[in-house]
């Protein structure tokens, strides 16, 4: 059937916590087209950049399809009994606390669920922990410790209806960027002041009134003296604190806090203060800046106490709002997919219930202590306690801290499993048995985003080879553990009736997570889920918690905590402490266009467009003290591990501060791991990694030669699992990415090498390709190309500095004649567009340049109109409009100095 005539599904993204709904319609060829739901109540329509390209990172290319043992192609009955047996066997020997799950916000709420039960009521153990753990557990815990429960009290409505938002930790820009437009759209209408704090400047203090860039790691200074000063100003809402506990030792505890531990002036402060008293409607928006810090909890109570003191809580356009980075984080903390967690936000401390979910689950019991968070966990993993774990839907290999060790770990662990769409991860080619999962279109089940909205993400491709659902391949493991009644689900329908249905017990403890109005959805109103906002069952007020002031402690009421300003020290007792002065405090995140580890993203050419190459932000000054030129590779180290990067030099990061993205693995560029330099420091509240305080020192690296590559194939780059100290190899460092046309790489090498010819040929896998070649041998250049049939497929540029040829031209030649391609440059009648700025029309940063500096385009809106740029998704607005900045304050020097 014609694509066009098939009827449109709606589904959900299954990137971030916006958790945007998508209408997907088959194109007959097995691929999908993509559009913005314009009914989901999350996005109304809109989609990113990363949702709007969907559709390129659906294809078979690196599928697993069938299930491997030791590396070998297998089959479902032979993996699931080896899982099984294996896993039965060890707890036998070992007891229940030698095994473990690893599990994802990937997951759909079911397949969480099933694995939940598995391993609480079953195995005996609560060693099941998520990737989440690594996002957002400092703001569950905030939450229980401040409401009693882990209850968003908000909705996205709320940025809408708010006078003032204020990010906190957050470059809402690049992570949630649907919520960003919303923002945008709302500051447009109605003017809503938009305050960015943060250490670093990003995408998204383009849009905001204010950028506190404050010292890191001094949140709570900052909260502190904000809520010191609501106090003295007299905006302390009397009739809300009667409800609310704590609330003289938290205010105490503010007035002692000295301000000047933010490094902000005077005035800043008082601004940013005077703004938040006066203003009734506030959101606080915050998220991994805040979360992922040894004193993350803390971060989270300070925001929480300057919205409880004033009563901004809960009501329209008021209070403090987490945002996941997962698409379903949400759905984790529901199903209690943490280690410290029950099911349905019950506690595992509390024997009460305890003994109401193993009787509803008619599990042998419930352990009676938590397991082991994320960290902790692979310590056990590493140090022999846990000989058997299985990991779903996650990549720790790279993006636990201390990554080299966890690599470790996984190599010496007596069984690893690993459930993936690829057996192509870091973590996965540790493994000994690899099972193939359904991706995100091919599942069938729901997801729970950041204002509780409950979403059905829908299968709309058939799984390619043996792929089953992960639900499904949980619950047969359970089957042939010993206990198949437990575990005899035939659908995801059956499952989320069973979590409706154990959210009804939940809601007889006073818990808020009750969703039991579900638990008699027929599969066919399963399968026509609208968008749900929890909860459904009790009448709140446009869904929101806590404006009546009734809370989920055991009394009803709220905790202000006092929390104090302490420098975080990120380098673990025992440890070396670096030479002062010489190392720079490394802060990691997310860029615009990737996600996570890449499994998915960097399958999309437009996607990898953005940002190619792995790299770090560092401050000028800093730059120069280490004799950095742009562009350069820099090698950070500490005692922890070691990384290769490019050099960003820019004031956006603070001196003494550097900042690298967390994409880049074993897969995609080795060395840039940065995970493996991040100390496994962790808040001693929340078990979350603080990955944004790890030291590290800094020095150019010295490479002998410097390449540029594209070939319409894959390069044959070296061993993806190759590490720095190792790295005496040829090529030590690379960085490959997808372009339109193949692939393009960045390399360096710290050896001479005499014949690239060979070199080339082997890299591109082109032994009889007809050569182009030039040398210039005075200048130490080489560049050649290998073309078959008259086409390009393969050219190399080698240089003894990074090497400077027109990148974003050269990558659409490979397939093409091209017979001047080894110039490096586009033609005189063919501007260069530079760097692709806006993905979905693939615009360079050059040809936006231009139109500002020659048509005198002065907004957003203008460069849209004249050139298509930021009118699909929108992701790429507020570089936009940093570029006209730029142009415009570079004119005006211009054109001063020529007066
Ligand atoms: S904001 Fe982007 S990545 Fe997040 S759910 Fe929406 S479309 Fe997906």
């Amino acid at each position: 059937m014609d694509g066009s005539t098939l009827p449109e599904t709606r589904s959900t993204c299954p990137y971030c916590g916006v958790g945007c709904g998508v209408l997907l319609r088959p194109d007959g060829q097995g691929g999908l087209s993509v559009r913005g739901d314009p009914d989901h109540p999350a996005n109304f329509g809109r989609l990113c950049s990363k949702g709007s390209a969907l559709a390129e990172t659906t294809g078979l290319q690196g599928r697993l399809l069938t299930p491997q043992i030791a590396d070998k192609p297998s089959d479902w009955d032979s993996a699931l009994s080896k899982v099984a047996d294996t896993f039965s066997q060890t707890i036998a020997d070992h007891g229940p606390d030698s095994v473990a799950l690893y599990v994802s916000g990937q997951l759909l709420t079911e397949d969480y669920y099933v694995a939940n039960k598995l391993t609480k009521g079953f195995w005996g153990t609560a060693n099941i922990d998520t990737n989440s753990r690594l996002c957002m557990a400092s703001t569950v815990a905030g939450h229980r410790r401040a409401f009693g429960s882990d209850t968003i009290p908000g909705t996205y409505e709320d940025l809408e209806q708010a006078d003032l938002i204020v990010l906190v930790g957050s470059n809402l820009a690049w992570c949630h960027p649907v919520l960003y437009q919303r923002i945008m759209a709302a500051r447009k209408t109605r003017g809503t002041k938009l305050v960015v704090i943060d250490p670093r400047r990003t995408a998204s203090c383009d849009g905001a009134d204010m950028h506190l860039a404050l010292r890191a790691g001094s949140d709570v200074a900052l909260f502190n003296h904000l809520l010191a000063t609501l106090e003295q100003q007299d905006c302390l809402d009397a009739d809300y604190l009667s409800n609310v506990d704590g609330v003289q030792d938290t205010l105490a505890a503010a007035q002692a806090t000295d301000a000047s531990a933010t490094g902000l002036d005077e005035a800043t402060l008082a601004e940013f203060c005077t703004l938040w008293a006066k203003t009734d409607k506030v959101v606080t928006v915050f998220s991994q800046g805040v979360n992922q810090s040894s004193n993350g909890t803390d971060k989270v109570n300070a925001i929480l106490n300057c919205h409880l003191a004033t009563g901004r809580v809960g009501k329209p356009g008021c209070g403090p709002f987490s945002v996941t980075g997962q698409p379903n984080a949400m759905g984790g903390r529901e199903v209690g997919g943490l280690a410290n967690m029950l099911a349905c936000h019950l506690d595992l401390e509390n024997e009460t219930h305890r003994t109401a979910v193993s009787g509803f689950w008619n599990s042998p019991g419930v352990p009676d202590r938590p397991g082991l968070k994320a960290v902790d966990m692979f310590r056990a993993v590493n140090d022999g306690r846990i000989k058997a774990i299985w990991i779903i839907h996650t990549n720790p290999a790279v993006t636990l801290p201390d990554a080299d060790m966890v690599r470790a770990a996984l190599a010496g662990c007596d069984f690893t499993v690993v459930s993936d769409i690829t057996a192509a991860t870091d973590t996965a080619r540790l493994a000994d048995v690899v099972l193939p999962a359904t991706a995100w279109a091919e599942k069938d089940g729901t997801v729970t985003n950041s204002d509780r909205t409950i979403s059905r993400q829908r299968a709309i491709i058939p799984a390619p080879g043996q792929a089953r659902p992960d639900w499904a391949i949980l619950a047969e493991v359970g089957h042939r553990m010993g206990w198949p009644s437990a575990f005899d689900y035939t659908s995801p329908a059956e499952i989320f009736r069973e979590h409706a249905a154990l959210s009804e017990i939940a809601g007889t403890f006073g818990r808020n997570f009750d969703i039991s109005g579900l638990q008699d959805l027929s599969d066919q109103d399963y399968a026509d889920l609208a968008p749900t906002r929890w909860p459904i069952s009790i009448k709140r007020s446009g869904g929101r918690f806590y404006a009546d002031g009734q809370f989920n402690h055991p009394n009803g009421n709220a905790r202000m905590l006092p929390v104090h300003h302490s420098q975080p020290d990120p380098i673990p007792l025992g440890q070396t402490r670096l030479p002062p002065g010489t190392s720079l405090r490394l802060n990691t995140g997310r860029i615009r266009d990737q996600w996570h580890t890449m499994t998915r993203s960097a399958r999309s050419p437009r996607l990898s467009a953005h940002l190619a190459e792995p790299y770090v932000d560092i401050n000028p000054s800093d730059a120069k003290a280490l004799g950095l030129q742009p562009a350069d590779l820099v090698k950070l180290s500490n005692p922890q591990g070691q990384a290769i990067l490019r050099a960003r030099i820019t004031t956006d990061v603070q001196p003494g501060n550097i900042f690298a993205p967390i994409h880049w693995t074993g897969e995609t560029a080795p060395t840039a791991r940065i995970n493996a330099l991040v100390k496994p420091v962790v808040d001693p509240v929340s078990g979350q990694p603080d990955s944004k305080a790890s030291q590290v020192t800094a020095q150019r690296l010295q490479a002998a030669w410097y390449g540029f590559a594209v070939s319409n194939q894959a390069m044959q780059l070296g061993p993806s699992y190759d590490t720095i100290q190792q790295s005496d190899r040829t090529c030590a460092y690379w960085a490959q990415a997808r372009t339109k046309t193949g692939y393009r790489a960045e390399l360096a090498g710290l050896t001479e090498i005499n014949d690239w010819e060979t070199y080339a040929r082997a890299l591109f896998e082109l032994p009889d390709a007809e050569l182009q070649q030039l040398t210039d041998k005075r200048r130490g250049l080489t560049r050649l190309a290998l073309h078959q049939n008259g086409e390009v497929q393969a050219a190399l540029f080698v240089a003894p500095e990074p090497v400077a040829v027109m990148r974003d031209y050269l990558v659409g030649l490979p397939g093409t004649a091209a017979p001047q391609i080894l110039t490096g440059v586009t033609p005189a009648d063919q501007p260069d567009p530079g760097p692709i700025l806006c993905s979905c029309f693939g615009i360079g940063m050059n040809t936006i340049s231009d139109a500002i500096a020659t048509k005198g385009l002065m907004t957003v809106e203008q460069i849209g109109a004249a050139l298509s740029a930021g009118t699909n998704c929108g992701s790429c607005q507020p570089e936009i409009a940093a570029l006209i900045t730029t142009v415009r304050d570079k004119k005006t020097e211009k054109e001063e100095l020529c007066s």
